[in-house]
């Protein structure tokens, strides 16, 4: 069953209001018409309860229907207005419309028929006119919400790069603090080294085996401590981007075998077997040896300090004819695979505790990394806690050099 219709008619003559109300009644709506005479009234009666539709008559005793319009729009009352003019008024439609009237209709055509037609177009489009509104402001809304995040975002923006500004001078300043202090510290640490060495040379001076042992106890803590300098030094040389590859060609064999027996006394120390394997089907490389003997020393030196039986071996291949692969592989306490990926990030350990075994500053292997980047290569790690580590390095067989023919010379023909 349609709903009830609340219709307001604002016409000074009754026979006219009498013309529409019986139009709509004979049109088959359920209609309940409130009829008023003047403008006044007519604003009066908007105001104090909704209506579906007004018919207003465009001749009014106080004020034209256009004014009457325009009125009822300001306030901002919200219904269909069908203005009824009169013949010879059609001209001032066009106004009528722009000032906010939903439709017109001319009295001599008034019927059930036509009245019927423009009451249902003039409900449809005020629907359709109130929907547009609705959508319209939810778009303002949530544009608005939008702007609002926006500002917000663009605020947070400019905190971060305050904040990022703030980091790098940081970063700046300490990797400046730690180049500088480790520079420092290697030349009174020199003069220590050297004057030991040279209280320890055989010479006229006697010394007691009290006071020997002690020198070499002072020679001994004195390298240990320009290594740690030394690393200090790489690291801070490498956070500022200033270390440089330096390739040149390189006989692998020649290279991992001088750098192992380097490291053979620590393991000595330790009674661990150090063993070397080379299964390369071409031995030279074109990359940097400095850089090469480097990174084999720091996995070495770890290989060695976190175990304390067994083995720790070095393997050098080539899987392909582009690629070189070094593994040092170890016995020792090994590396849970939660803590991979922290131990290449500068100053970790996996044990942080103040009371831990091994000493070490947890830069070796964020040097290694970087180092192992630059030469563009790449690392890997494969540890089973308890049983042992597993250090893989792939380097290209040759790196781009300003010297294009070395390089060029070891690259596999085409
Ligand atoms: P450092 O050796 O000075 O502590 P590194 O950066 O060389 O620092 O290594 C970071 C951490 O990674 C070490 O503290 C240790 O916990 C772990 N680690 C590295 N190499 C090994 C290894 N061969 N066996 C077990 N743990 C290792």
């Amino acid at each position: 069953m349609e709903a009830t219709l609340r219709i307001l008619v604002i016409d000074d003559d009754e026979v006219d209001r009498m013309t529409v109300r019986r139009s709509l009644v004979k049109a088959g709506f359920r209609l309940q018409v409130v009829e008023v005479e003047n403008c006044t009234k007519a604003i009066i009666m908007l105001q104090e309860s909704p209506f579906d539709c007004v018919f207003l008559d465009y001749r009014l005793p106080d004020q034209d229907g256009l004014l009457l319009v325009q009125q009822v729009r300001q306030i901002g009352i919200r219904v269909p207005l069908v203005v009824l003019t009169g013949q010879g008024d059609e001209e001032i439609a066009v106004d009528l419309m722009k000032a906010g009237a939903t439709d017109y209709l001319v009295k001599s055509r008034i019927s059930s028929d036509s009245l019927a037609r423009v009451l249902r177009n003039a409900m449809r489009v005020y629907q359709a006119e109130m929907e547009a509104a609705l959508a319209n402001q939810r778009l303002r809304e949530s544009n608005e919400l939008l702007i609002h995040k926006n500002q917000e975002l663009e605020i947070q923006r400019q905190q971060i790069q305050i904040q990022n500004i703030k980091l790098v001078e940081a970063s700046r300043l300490k990797s400046q603090f730690l180049a500088t202090m480790s520079h420092e510290l290697r030349t009174p640490l020199n003069a220590i080294i050297g004057f030991s060495q040279l209280l320890l040379r055989p010479g006229k001076r006697t010394l007691l085996p009290q006071q020997k042992d002690m020198i070499q106890r002072i020679l001994n803590n004195g390298q240990q401590l320009l290594e740690l300098l030394n690393e200090i030094l790489d690291f801070s040389k490498v956070e500022a981007g200033r270390l440089d590859l330096h390739p040149d060609t390189i006989v692998l064999p020649d290279v991992v075998n001088a750098t192992v027996d380097e490291m053979r006394s620590l393991a000595d120390e330790k009674q661990l077997e150090l063993a070397v394997q080379i299964n390369l089907r071409r031995p030279r490389a074109f990359n940097d040896p400095n850089r090469l003997r480097q990174v084999l020393v720091n996995l070495l030196a770890n290989a060695i300090k976190f175990t304390d039986s067994g083995s720790v071996s070095v393997s050098v291949s080539d899987p392909s004819d582009n690629v070189v692969q070094i593994v040092v592989q170890d016995t020792g306490i090994g590396i849970a695979p939660e803590d991979f990926d922290h131990i290449f990030e500068a100053f970790r350990q996996v044990d942080q505790s103040r009371s831990r075994k091994h000493s070490g500053t947890g830069l070796g292997l964020a040097i290694t990394d970087s180092l192992v980047r630059m030469m563009q290569g790449s690392i890997q790690v494969d540890s089973t806690p308890g049983q042992g580590s597993t250090f893989i390095v792939r380097l290209p067989r040759a790196v781009p050099s300003p010297d294009e023919e070395a390089a060029a010379s070891l690259l596999p023909l085409r």
